[in-house]
């Protein structure tokens, strides 16, 4: 079964409940292998807003990536995730990070996920559970794209999820 990373993020409302009702329902649809502690994270793009707890995940999954970008924003909007903007503060945000190792462009969906070598609130639990993952296009391992980023301003969080 193809190995996806997935990351999670929330900066609204009980931030360790939306992760666990988030972990739930991801692992009744996937199975998950691994799982990063949680990190307090400060706001990116859009400074004004709370700051997030962000991990991630690695799950094993029969569902092609497509209907696995579906599955996870119908999890998105059943967890009472509300239109924001672009890098706006949410409930919960569920992106694909990698997914084997797989390239695909396509307009609802970019794998691995354009940004995640520029995100140390990514790079930082994607190394702690992947260090030695290569990025397919970069060609350099998780703990290489994270040595290139500061991680600055995150630190664990002693979360009860
Ligand atoms: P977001 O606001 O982070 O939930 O993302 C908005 C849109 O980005 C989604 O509706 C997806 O269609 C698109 N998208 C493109 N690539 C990815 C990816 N790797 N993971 C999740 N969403 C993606």
């Amino acid at each position: 079964m193809p190995l996806t990373y997935l990351a999670l993020g929330t900066n609204l409302g009980d931030r360790s409940a939306n992760l666990r009702a988030a972990l739930e329902a991801l692992a009744a649809r996937l199975t998950i292998t691994a799982r990063s502690r949680v990190y307090e994270t400060p706001p990116w793009g859009y400074a004004d807003q709370p700051a997030f707890f962000n991990m991630v995940i690695a799950a094993r999954t029969d569902l092609p990536p497509l209907a696995l970008l579906d599955v996870l924003k119908s999890l998105e909007t059943a967890l009472g995730r509300r239109p924001s903007f672009r890098y706006g503060p949410r409930q919960i945000d569920l992106d694909i990070l990698f997914y084997d190792d797989l390239v695909l462009d396509q307009p609802r969906l970019t794998i691995p996920h354009p940004r995640l070598h520029e995100r140390a609130f990514v790079l930082v639990p994607l190394a702690e559970i992947a260090p030695d993952l290569v990025h397919p296009q970069i060609g350099l391992p998780v703990r290489a794209l994270l040595g290139a980023v500061s991680a600055a301003g995150i630190h664990e969080v002693a979360a009860d999820i």
